[in-house]
């Protein structure tokens, strides 16, 4: 086994499949987890091992699910208690794309997002600030989304539209800060990888000429980093893409390589991330210095986990994984099982703010830019 297969089985990519997914009943509550918490010891798991004649007994991957998820409740189990945290405070959300508000799917250009998920965010949008920050170009997750009330933050939060905020004093003192950004109409964009540019064409031309002859290998470019996917590769030939695409990064000593859901990603190597972008979101819309916000972020992958260390060190907020397996090494606190109850869970996020806000303007609710009302 290569190392690229070693990684792609350790880091847990298998998808689960629609039948496993009957299996895992969607979670109701914390308590129901803490009560078959109980049922989780070794003699019960070797029971269920043995009792093949029971179609109705868990099979152990649930079981390891199950056991997972008690130490990262559902989102929707544990909604009511969320939100009592949240009573006078102001919500942000932020949301990855692929594999949060769509499925994960083998042609990564049709990852649309279904329309009930469309009408979901733009409803969630609609009571707090949202943005949605993916891997993809700004661009083409905009096309996905196509929705005008959420902010857009693409290539890993490397790409970054949002309304113009009044210029601090540290802006001016940041060079960085300051030369990567740039006015666009009423909007401003902010893009700190901007210098990497030239060399990224560079890469996505020898990656589309070295991969041209990989079967499945399919080269995406987003931008301000390139994507080598390789979910429709043949599994003998993944050392081999992994070599070539090594051989083109070693190249470039300012990028690096990094591995997510069946895809390679080549990124330049500079101090901004996902956590980065929800930060910068944050401070641009006027939050930064409010003690009073929760930062709640969805995500499925392992870029998303930058986000979730943010908020964790933060110390307010809720950093939500979509995993249908054990994520043991997870900065989340909370899970949902797949899109479907991402779904379910925005409807429920929108359905509540709606009912709790019926004596409060949105105006006050919103309180995006520089003058925040005091009470929502
Ligand atoms: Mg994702």
């Amino acid at each position: 086994m290569t190392n690229f297969a070693r990684l792609n089985q350790a880091m847990g990519l298998q998808r689960s499949s629609a039948s496993s997914k009957q299996k895992v009943q969607p979670m109701t509550g914390v308590v129901k987890n803490d009560e078959n918490s109980g049922d989780l010891s070794l003699a019960s798991i070797t029971s269920d091992l043995h009792d093949i004649s029971n179609p109705n007994k868990p099979i152990p991957s649930d079981l390891a699910y199950n056991s997972w998820v008690v130490e990262h409740p559902s989102a929707l189990g544990s909604f009511d208690r969320m939100m009592k945290a949240a009573k006078w405070k102001r919500i942000v959300v932020f949301l990855d794309y692929d594999g949060t508000l769509s499925p994960i799917v083998d042609d990564p250009d049709r990852a649309f997002m279904s329309d009930e998920m469309r009408a979901a965010v733009r409803e969630v949008a609609k009571y707090f600030p949202t943005a949605v920050i993916s891997g993809r170009s700004r661009d083409k997750v905009k096309e996905f989304v196509q929705l005008s009330n959420v902010y857009y933050a693409g290539s890993h939060g490397m790409d970054i539209m949002v309304p113009p905020r009044p210029l601090r004093p540290c802006d001016a003192n940041n060079h960085t800060t300051a030369s990567a950004m740039d006015i666009k109409g009423s909007d401003v964009l902010f893009q700190p990888a901007k210098r990497f540019l030239p060399a990224i064409q560079e890469i996505r031309t020898l990656l589309e000429e070295i991969t041209r002859k990989v079967e499945g290998a399919r080269v995406e470019d987003n931008r301000f980093c390139i994507s080598v996917h390789f979910r429709k590769v043949r599994e003998e030939d993944y050392g081999m893409l992994e070599e070539k695409v090594k051989s083109v990064v070693g190249k470039y000593p300012e990028f690096h390589l990094t591995l997510g859901k069946k895809v390679l990603e080549i990124r330049p190597s500079i101090e901004w991330n996902k956590g980065h972008a929800l930060e910068y979101l944050l401070d641009t819309l006027g939050f930064s210095n409010s003690s009073d916000v929760l930062p709640l972020y969805i995500g499925d992958d392992r870029t998303d986990e930058d986000a979730f260390k943010v908020i964790r060190s933060r110390g307010q907020g809720f950093p939500i994984i979509v995993s249908s397996t054990p994520k043991e090494d997870t900065k989340a606190c909370y899970s949902l099982h797949d899109p479907s109850e991402v779904l379910t869970f925005l409807l429920r996020l929108a359905r509540w703010r709606k009912a709790s806000s019926s004596s409060r303007s949105l105006a006050q609710i919103w309180c995006v830019g520089s003058n925040l009302p005091r009470s929502v």
